[in-house]
């Protein structure tokens, strides 16, 4: 174990891990925030939906506004006995920072908060606005946080132009991969009913389990489509099957399924579920189906936002990111529909989730010149 490098990020940083910041418990995280930006003449609106605590801070009335973006809430640290050390104590060994949230997403906000300090201190005039959006609600069901932080903020006519996500975008080094766009995610619930009945009398019986069976072979078949110049090609997975009674004589009456989409651009969610209903409406079967839209593709063109942030990893990366759209969903998808360009640079997050979480003491740092950079650009 090494000394605390004392530079004001990673000093930021240790104080956020301590505060166990589990969905959707903020922790006195945002406090911390507040207090910071307070200090350089953000006004500060704390948004309270349900149990989750989200963060509107926001320093200029002008367009354009830069907005960064984030959560302060942590997933759980699971088996204890699995971690090298205390989740919530920051530990530092062999040049890295270890606890739950280092890198998904508290590194991040420290490298937010402090790039924005270092703005100030030199460009006190600038134009346009900053901001920050955080919520507390990020890794759990997100009803709650981004989603209607931007209600509240399209309701009173306040929008922003640019956004950087802090999440960690990047797959081996530092600004190796940036986010400029998600898939979408539809996710399908399904209830096929038959007649249950004796397994050797099936003329008297109806087995929802072989109604299914050709349908799922013919989705799984399609190729949805192959992508484009953005997206990967639209996968379609089934998570979950379960029927049968638990009797070897006996067919059951209903099968459930669950199956999600990632879908790129080339569909909508309308036209995707249509699709699927055609496929089912061509068998005869007797089903339910019932959807959830977690959100839609989105893509950020090229543009001011993608050019600072191009030039600024490359400046201090030494090398242009790859513009990527894979991974799962973020926040961007409730930030990007109110007309938001939306790009999300972070840390590596090889180590995400996972027990013994951490981050590289001097990627935080790098990220926070990164930042500075960025509104230095386009502020
Ligand atoms: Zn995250």
């Amino acid at each position: 174990m090494s000394t605390s490098p004392s530079t004001p990020e990673i000093q930021l940083l240790c104080d956020l891990i301590r505060r166990p910041s589990i969905t959707p418990d903020d922790a006195g995280c945002q406090q911390i925030l507040v207090d910071r930006l307070t200090a350089v003449g953000f006004q500060c609106e704390s948004l309270q939906f349900g149990d989750v605590t989200n963060l509107w801070a926001r320093r200029g009335s002008e367009s354009p506004l830069l907005c960064f973006a984030g959560h302060t809430d942590v997933v759980p640290p699971g088996d204890l006995s699995g971690w090298d050390s205390d989740p919530f104590e920051p530990v530092f060994k062999d040049g890295m920072l270890y606890g739950r949230g280092s890198a998904d997403m508290k590194a991040g906000l420290a490298s937010m908060v402090v790039a924005i300090e270092q703005f100030l201190a030199d460009n006190n005039d600038h134009k346009g606005s900053l901001a920050l959006l955080i919520t507390s609600d990020e890794e759990g069901r997100a009803r709650d946080g981004t989603l209607k932080v931007i209600e509240a903020l399209s309701n009173r006519g306040e929008s922003i132009d640019w956004c950087v996500i802090g999440e960690p975008s990047s797959e081996n080094k530092l600004g190796d991969l940036v986010r400029v766009g998600r898939r979408g995610s539809l996710s399908g619930m399904l209830t096929v009913k038959g007649i249950q009945g004796h397994v050797a009398y099936p003329n008297l019986a109806d087995n929802p389990i072989r109604r299914f069976a050709p349908v799922l072979a013919e989705l799984h078949q399609i190729e949805w489509d192959q992508g484009n110049e953005y997206f990967p090609p639209t996968s379609f997975q089934v998570v979950d099957i379960r029927s049968g009674v638990g009797a070897p004589n006996v067919t059951p009456a209903e099968l459930s399924a669950r199956f999600n989409f990632r879908y790129s651009t080339e569909w909508n969610d309308e036209s995707l579920k249509k699709r699927v209903h055609e496929v089912f409406d061509a068998h005869e079967i007797d089903y339910d189906l019932k959807w959830h839209l977690s959100g839609e593709p989105f893509l950020t063109q090229p543009g001011p936002l993608i050019d600072a942030v191009v030039s600024s990893v490359s400046e201090y990366a030494g090398r242009a990111p790859e513009l990527s759209t894979g991974g799962g969903t973020s926040d961007g998808r409730f930030i990007s529909p109110a007309g938001a360009d939306v790009v999300e640079l972070g840390p590596v997050s090889a180590s995400i989730h996972k027990i013994n979480e951490h981050v590289k003491v001097a990627d935080v740092i790098q990220l926070t010149s990164m930042y500075r950079r960025i509104i230095e650009l386009l502020l």
